[in-house]
């Protein structure tokens, strides 16, 4: 079997790979980074079948440019097939606006939705003289691992989380010859999460009582749920804008996908949503607004932070990872953001929390073992040395971008 990344093996870019078995090729995820300007994965072969692990754009955020030029069918669930629609149209729109490049239209976007074609966790499918199955990931509800049944059996990871989260159970490891295992956080590890939200709520409470308000950025995709689950232990008044609104719906429509449908469905009764640029006041003085782009870059959040920027006592809570060049890292760095062109101090407290959804070193490591595998193919990662320093017993393959390997 042949394996080929076009693009986000040695880092955590737009991440997309080839296999080639007998004479069947399969593609496994189709992405885009949204950076600025945003990156893309290489072209892709002539294909018979698409996988799309999950809704993420360094995922998903290629798969029309890949049916438009393959016209091929695509596995994955139902909430990634809702969420990914959403994200691509909202892609075309940013790129309208910052003038990037576009490689599919709204035409390709209806295409790719009716070539979905849409598999449940452990349902199995034969495909090219193999068996499929696909099992929960624990990142994102909806997120999928492929499992591949020939003569051998091959795991494909997408993004994995192996702890529960609020919003969905982590995943379990899957026995296979060759595990092809995302590598985010590879030689990284998370501290405890009941740690992190305990000092998250904490520090909200210290913010709420000098009389200041909670910014909460946050991506739309997964986090912003995951964060009013947290956000309603303590009865805040809080309030909730931007795409996350529409991401909760699909969510609650899909509740097979949650850990709890009736906890998220709580939530987000409790809190208020942003309909219109009326409810927009009141939910700028409300306690706590969750809002996205999670990185700053657009999105209802800088009206949020241009109104309270001059307010020591508020604090902007940061709850993802912030792309260097963003926003969210001149923020955190520099005390500032860029909005159209000016440089605008911020005197607001800033502060990161680590509520990742990726497994770190540690549970990567105890996934692999778990899987019992003869060969490791460590992908998605910048850093994939510290985890092939701690696999040493297996036969470990860290190939590059355009780089074939053979397993
Ligand atoms: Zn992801
Ligand atoms: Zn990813």
């Amino acid at each position: 079997m042949k394996l080929t990344f076009l693009g986000g093996v040695s880092k955590v870019g737009p991440l997309s790979m080839v296999m080639e078995h007998e004479n069947t090729t399969l593609i496994f995820d189709h992405g885009m980074l949204p950076a600025d300007p945003p990156e893309y994965p290489m072209r892709p072969p002539l294909v018979d079948l698409a996988f799309l692990s999950h809704s993420h754009l360094d995922h998903c955020g290629m798969i029309p440019s890949l049916v438009r030029m393959c016209d091929v069918n695509v596995l994955a669930t139902h909430p990634t097939l809702e969420v990914v629609e959403l994200l691509l149209f909202d892609s075309l729109k940013i790129a309208d606006i910052e003038g990037y490049p576009k490689y599919y239209d709204k035409g390709d976007i209806k295409r790719t939705k009716a070539a979905f074609d849409l598999m449940g966790f452990n349902s199995k499918r034969d495909i090219g003289g193999m068996e499929i199955e696909v099992h929960s990931a624990g990142h994102i509800p909806g997120s999928m691992m492929t499992e591949l049944r020939g003569e051998e059996t091959v795991l494909f990871t997408g993004d994995i989380n192996t702890k529960n989260s609020r919003l969905i159970w982590g995943s379990h490891p899957v026995k296979c010859d060759t595990l092809i295992l995302e590598a985010t956080y590879s030689g990284r590890e998370h501290d405890d999460r009941t740690e992190i939200e305990n000092e998250f709520l904490d520090d909200i409470d210290d913010v709420l009582a000098k009389g200041g308000q909670a910014i909460i950025p946050s991506f739309a995709v997964g986090r912003t749920q995951e964060l009013l689950m947290v956000l309603d232990d303590r009865g805040y008044d809080v309030w909730f804008d931007g795409m996350g609104r529409t991401v909760n719906h699909i969510y609650l429509n899909h509740k097979g996908f949650l850990r709890s449908a009736g906890d998220l469905k709580r939530a987000v009764k409790n809190a208020n949503p942003v309909r219109s640029n009326k409810t927009r006041k009141q939910a700028k003085e409300a306690e706590v607004v969750v809002t996205t782009s999670g990185m700053l870059e657009g999105g209802p959040v800088l009206h949020y932070i241009m109104d309270k920027r001059r307010d020591p006592n508020t604090g902007i809570f940061l709850t993802g990872y912030q792309v260097e060049g963003t926003n969210g890292d001149r923020l955190l760095k520099n005390g500032m953001i860029q909005d159209r062109g000016a440089t605008i101090p911020v005197e607001c407290s800033v502060k990161k929390y680590d509520f990742s959804a990726h497994a770190g070193h540690s549970q990567l490591l105890e996934f692999a073992h778990g899987c019992d595998p003869e060969k490791i193919v460590l992908m998605h990662g910048d850093n994939r040395g510290a985890l092939a320093e701690d696999l040493k017993e297996y036969e470990i393959h860290i190939p590059v971008e355009g780089e074939t390997i053979e397993v």
